[in-house]
């Protein structure tokens, strides 16, 4: 198992994370299999779409979009419901085949780490899994 740290800036943030992984599973040596992308955060996720600016913007108000206007019981806590329930939606893994020593993807399928309550340091762990 192999895992890296991204120091986050924003409150919501999308961050490519793409190259990092690319570089986990080089090194690993494995040529067919499967890699898990994962962040052991409950206020963060795992999300596959393009890089662009406008996108990245377009994203992130979505994203705040589908929160607003709750009146969280949760925010008496530490307020931050809508960043636990939007980590949740995207899902905080996502899976992708191996095939010659190169993650399967479309491309224009980045994959991003989305911080959903920055700034933090974040951890992203990458397993691989012969076979
Ligand atoms: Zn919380």
């Amino acid at each position: 198992m192999n895992e890296f740290s991204i120091l986050t800036q924003e409150r919501f943030q999308l961050i490519d994370i793409t190259e990092k992984v690319e570089k986990v599973v080089k090194e690993s040596g494995i040529k067919d299999g499967l890699v898990l992308v994962f962040v052991p955060h409950s206020t963060a996720g795992i999300l596959l779409t393009e890089n662009e600016e406008n996108l990245k913007q377009d994203w992130i108000d979505v994203l705040k979009k589908l929160v607003s206007g709750f009146d969280f019981r949760h925010n008496k806590i530490d307020d931050n419901a809508d960043s636990h329930i939007l980590s949740g939606l995207a899902g905080q893994e996502k899976n992708f085949p191996i095939n010659d020593g190169r993650i399967v993807r479309g491309i224009w399928q980045q994959i991003f780490l989305v911080e959903f309550d920055g700034p933090k340091s974040r951890i992203v762990t990458v397993k691989i899994i012969k076979g």
